[in-house]
């Protein structure tokens, strides 16, 4: 559960990020160029009351921690 770091709302959480005109998305990575990492694609979480949004990994645990 997420908590609004504005109002202190409790968020929706679980939207996904579409760019518009293309429909890619977008991904996190580690590092540039064909070696980098790809991890998670990111989730949105909304805050309803002042429209905050906040970008997070679902799947934090399957990152390396450097
Ligand atoms: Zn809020």
């Amino acid at each position: 559960m997420r908590i609004c770091k504005q109002c202190q709302e409790v968020m929706l959480e679980g939207f996904d990020i579409k760019v518009e005109w293309g429909g890619y998305g977008i991904k996190i990575s580690d590092g540039t160029g064909i070696f980098a990492k790809r991890l998670e694609k990111p989730k949105v979480a909304i805050c309803p009351k002042c429209g905050e949004i906040s970008l997070y990994i679902e799947n934090v645990d399957k990152m390396d921690k450097r």
